[in-house]
């Protein structure tokens, strides 16, 4: 009897420390942080206020902007093929770019196109245009 009641003790402090460590795990996931942005640095750290901080180049950014282009995106164009960053395609429709009094027409090609999670899909530049927005569903692979 006495041997099983001092054995007891020690039994429940581990069990506690097991949970505590299984508490610790499930509060705080391991997360590996995003480098700088700017300057690539890998010691970046979360402030605790919602932001990640390089102490090198003290850029700041939102900790929720880094975890949502973690979450993989898959552009596609208007027939459905996977579009990759470098990509060339072709205007499927005639558009009317916002303050400018052209028109890009059906059949333009649009070389190197650059991938955006924004309100558009796509940053490309455009012979007689300059930088221009567009959307996947305007384009085709070509
Ligand atoms: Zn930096």
């Amino acid at each position: 009897m006495c041997r099983w009641f001092d054995s007891a003790p020690g039994h429940q402090d581990s069990r506690k420390r097991h949970l505590r460590v299984a508490f610790l795990h499930s509060k705080a996931p391991m997360q590996t942080l995003p480098s700088c942005p700017q300057c690539q640095s890998a010691y970046t750290y979360e402030d605790g206020a919602g932001q990640y901080v390089c102490p090198e180049c003290a850029h700041e950014w939102p900790v929720q902007a880094a975890a949502a282009s973690d979450s993989v995106r898959v552009y596609k164009d208007a027939s459905g093929n996977i579009l990759q960053d470098g990509d060339t395609v072709t205007v499927i429709k005639d558009l009317k770019p916002k303050g400018s009094g052209g028109v890009i027409k059906q059949g333009t090609k649009v070389k190197n196109i650059r991938l955006v999670d924004a309100d558009h899909d796509i940053d490309c530049k455009i012979d007689g245009f300059g930088a221009m927005s567009l959307k996947t569903e305007f384009v085709r692979k070509a």
